[in-house]
């Protein structure tokens, strides 16, 4: 089958090859994949600035797809079923984390596209654990999102708990901000998204997806306008989904007190400069969100059936197996919001 692989360690080394097809042993589930999202821990794999990545490895984690084959010890998942799968290929089992399913806190933890074979690729075998179920009105497109989409509801609804009638501000326009955006939406509140000058295309994208408000804090004074829409107490949660020093602190500043800012971007440096005096005398709970776990994927399921959310209208670069260095590019050069690689020609648009 046709794969991309980054081959070693540092700068790009990644090539689109032939390699085995892998096979439905066990408890795995073979999955001929419609298409596979590029997250930005790819784009960091290609640029070799990403640890957990083990080369060579098929890169990719967010996918959708059918089932062709599954092992002797799988029970419910069958051969046809449209499907989409959670990134853990093993876990160690018994750690609290694991006892608990929090399986994006187990320190062994192994996920596709990174420690074993990803989704850029024609097929990919998972356990059948990670595997859930499509609902028939959800096309593979959106389903390819579920990923990026659990990371927002795992951010939103468990850690920010957002409700009806909040207001909350989002920084960053990416796609995890926009997940985080309808997200909120779909549990009743209003959002708000802040980004910059380069955001415009971003911008335009998160309010026909239901934003109620874009701010470019190049042009705006975005601690003016949240004033105005909360009589000058602040919003009740930030959700931080850029990566930049600034926006925290932005986040810690218009962040009513009592309220709650949720960490998800990923700093370059280990040791960064935080508002900790805002934490402290607003009484804010700053609280980190870090990927997803099996109780997120449930709910976006839930959330994709409802068609409350719809993670297609995100996806603004398809492009075939073969040609996946042309989306790369176009992400990288800061294009659009989320590049998808359609992996099988035939399950195009199913
Ligand atoms: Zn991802
Ligand atoms: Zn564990």
């Amino acid at each position: 089958m046709k794969a991309v692989v980054k081959m070693e360690k540092g700068y790009d080394h990644m090539v689109y090859q032939d390699i085995p097809e892998p096979e439905a042993t066990g408890d795995l589930v073979k999955i001929k994949i419609a298409y596979s999202g590029i997250c930005g821990t790819d784009l960091h794999a290609f640029k070799g600035t990403y640890g957990s990545t083990k080369p060579p490895v098929v890169l990719g984690h967010e996918l959708s797809g059918i089932v062709t084959a599954v092992g002797p010890e799988v029970t419910k998942i069958k051969p046809g079923d449209r499907v989409t799968c959670e990134t853990t290929f093993a876990t160690c089992g018994h750690c609290a984390s694991c006892r608990s399913k929090d399986y994006n806190l187990c320190s062994n933890r192994k996920g596709i596209g990174t420690q074993v074979n990803g989704s850029m690729a024609q097929y990919l075998v998972i356990r059948e654990e990670s595997v859930h179920l499509l609902p028939d009105n959800v096309s593979l497109l959106s389903a390819s999102l579920t990923e990026p989409l659990a990371c927002g509801v795992h951010a939103s609804i468990e850690k920010g708990e957002v409700k009806k009638g909040d207001i909350v501000c989002v920084f960053g326009a990416g796609a995890i901000g926009q997940m985080v955006a309808q997200v909120c939406k779909s549990q009743g509140a209003f959002v708000i998204i802040a980004g910059v000058a380069t955001d415009t295309e971003r911008f335009e994208i998160a309010l026909k997806n239901g934003a109620d408000r874009a701010v470019d804090q190049t042009k705006e004074d975005l601690a003016e306008i949240i004033k105005g829409l909360t009589d000058g107490e602040g919003v009740d949660i930030s959700f931080e989904c850029s990566g930049a020093v600034p926006a925290v602190n932005k986040a810690l500043e218009v962040t009513r007190r009592k309220g709650t800012v949720v960490q998800m971007g990923v700093f370059s440096d280990e040791l960064v400069p935080v508002r900790t005096d805002l934490v402290l005398h607003k009484e804010i709970c700053y609280k980190g969100s870090r990927s997803q776990k099996p109780s997120s994927w449930r709910k976006s399921i839930e959330l994709l059936a409802a068609g409350t959310v719809i993670p297609e209208k995100i996806a603004t670069t398809i492009v075939p197996l073969e040609n996946w260095r042309e989306a790369f590019d176009s992400i990288m050069r800061g294009e659009g919001v989320k590049g998808v690689i359609l992996c099988n020609e035939d399950l195009e648009g199913k």
